[in-house]
C-alpha cells in the first residue's frame, strides 16, 4: 500500500535530531511552556513575516483565540465559505456567534469576493446580526483572494481571521505568506498538514500587539498580563505541548525544501492526468503548499474503486457542505443555495500527496485513473 502522506519517510530523514530534542524536554523538565515554545515561535513569526507567532494546542483552538480576542460572540456574523473543514464555522459557532455562508470560486475553491460581499449587504439589509469578521480559508494549501478580501473588510470596518489551517507557507501575489494574510491568521499542526507535529498543534499569528497580547491571555485562562491568576477574560487552556515544539524546531529545518518538492510532484501530477480529470487550478503570482491534491471528475467513485484495488488510496474532501451539515442545519440553509460548493462536493476526491511521492507511483496512479476514464 503506498501511503497518502508518507510521514514515516520524513520521520527517517530526521530521526535522530527529533529524539534529541524530545529528550532535551524530557531532561530539562519544563514540560509547558519551556524555552522551545519560544524558540519555536520566534521562527513561526520569522518564517511567516509577522511581529508575533503563539503556538498552541490545534488549529481548531487557534481559530478561537482568534474570536475570542476579537470579543465577537452572540449576535455578531462571521462570514466564510462553505467548503472547508468543519472546525472553521464549528469555531465562530463555539464562541455564540453565527456563521454566514457565501459561494466558493470554480478555480480554486477559494471563497469569492463578489459573493462574499452579496453576503454582507443582505446581513446588513436584514438588521439582524452585527457583521464583524470574515474567515477565508486557504483551501488545500492555496491563498484566498486576500487583495479583494481585506478591500472588503475594510469598507465594512470587519476583522480578517485566516484560516491558514492547510495554507502554512502559501505565497500570494502581494508576496506576503499565508497565515500573514489577515489580521489574525491561524494554522493548524495536527500530522497530515503541510507542517504538522507528531500530536496535535497549531498557532496563530498576527502583527497587532494589542490582539497578541489579548490572544496570550485567551491561551492560559484568561490571566491578566501580570498574574496568572487574576483571570480578567474567559479563556482556554490552549497552550503547545513543549514536546511537540521540540518536534517543530526539527520539522521546520526541512520544511522549505519540502515546499519546494511538493511543487515538483503538483506538477508531475498535472502533466500526468492531463486530459484525464478536471485539474486543481493555482493562479498566477500564487505558490500552494499543496496540503492536498484534489482534481474532479464525474465518474470519481469509480476511480477511487479502481484505486483502491490497484492498493492506492484516496479520499473526499469534502463531501457534504458545511450549510448541509446536521450541526448547521439551525442556521436555516439548504441544499441549492451554493450551487458551486454543491457542484464541487459532487465530484472532487483527493490522491495521495506529500513531498515524497516519486514520479513512478504517480504514473501509476495515471495509469489506474486512465483506465477508468478511458474505458
Ligand atoms: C485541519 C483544519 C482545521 C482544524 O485544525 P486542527 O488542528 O485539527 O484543530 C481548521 N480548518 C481547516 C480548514 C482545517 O483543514
Amino acid at each position: 500500500m503506498i501511503p497518502f502522506i508518507d510521514l514515516k519517510k520524513q520521520y527517517s530523514l530526521i530521526e535522530n535530531d527529533v529524539l534529541a530534542g524530545i529528550k532535551r524536554v524530557l531532561d530539562s523538565g519544563h514540560y509547558i511552556l519551556g524555552s522551545e515554545v519560544a524558540e519555536l515561535e520566534k521562527q513561526l513569526a520569522e518564517y511567516a513575516g509577522t511581529k508575533y507567532a503563539l503556538a498552541c494546542s490545534s488549529g481548531t483552538d487557534a481559530l478561537l483565540m482568534a474570536l475570542m480576542a476579537l470579543e465577537i460572540g452572540p449576535g455578531d456574523a462571521v462570514f466564510t465559505t462553505p467548503f472547508t473543514f468543519f472546525a472553521t464555522p464549528e469555531s465562530i459557532a463555539l464562541v455564540g456567534a453565527t456563521p454566514v455562508f457565501s459561494d466558493i470560486e470554480e478555480t480554486t475553491y477559494n471563497m469569492d469576493p463578489v459573493k462574499l460581499e452579496e453576503a454582507i449587504e443582505k446581513v446588513i439589509k436584514e438588521g439582524k446580526l452585527t457583521p464583524k469578521a470574515i474567515m477565508p480559508v486557504d483551501l488545500f494549501g492555496q491563498a484566498a483572494n486576500y487583495k479583494e478580501i481585506n478591500a472588503i473588510a475594510k469598507k465594512y470596518g470587519m476583522a480578517v481571521i485566516e484560516d491558514a489551517c492547510q495554507g502554512f507557507g502559501a505565497v500570494c501575489p502581494c508576496g506576503k505568506k499565508a497565515p500573514a494574510l489577515g489580521d489574525i491568521g491561524c494554522t493548524s499542526f495536527f500530522p497530515a498538514k503541510p507542517l504538522g507535529c507528531y500530536g496535535d498543534g497549531g498557532a496563530v499569528f498576527t502583527d497587532n500587539e494589542e490582539l497578541y497580547k489579548k490572544m496570550y491571555s485567551v491561551l492560559v485562562h484568561g490571566r491578566s498580563a501580570e498574574d496568572k491568576y487574576d483571570n480578567v477574560r474567559l479563556g482556554l487552556n490552549a497552550r503547545l505541548d513543549t514536546i511537540q515544539a521540540a518536534v517543530l524546531i526539527e520539522k521546520m529545518k526541512l520544511f522549505p525544501k519540502e515546499v519546494e518538492l511538493r511543487q515538483e510532484v503538483a506538477a508531475a501530477y498535472m502533466e500526468e492526468l492531463a486530459g484525464l480529470v478536471t485539474l486543481p487550478t493555482i493562479l498566477p503570482g500564487y505558490t500552494s503548499v499543496w496540503a492536498q491534491f484534489c482534481p474532479r471528475h464525474k465518474d470519481y467513485a469509480k476511480i477511487q474503486e479502481a484505486l483502491k484495488e490497484a492498493d492506492i488510496p484516496s479520499a473526499r474532501y469534502y463531501p457534504i457542505p458545511m450549510h448541509l451539515l446536521g450541526a448547521m442545519k439551525y442556521l436555516g440553509y439548504k441544499k441549492g443555495d451554493f450551487p458551486v460548493t454543491e457542484a464541487c462536493a459532487d465530484d472532487i476526491f483527493a490522491l495521495p500527496m506529500h513531498p515524497y511521492l516519486d514520479r513512478e507511483t504517480i504514473k501509476k496512479i495515471a495509469a489506474v485513473i486512465a483506465s477508468v476514464v478511458k474505458g
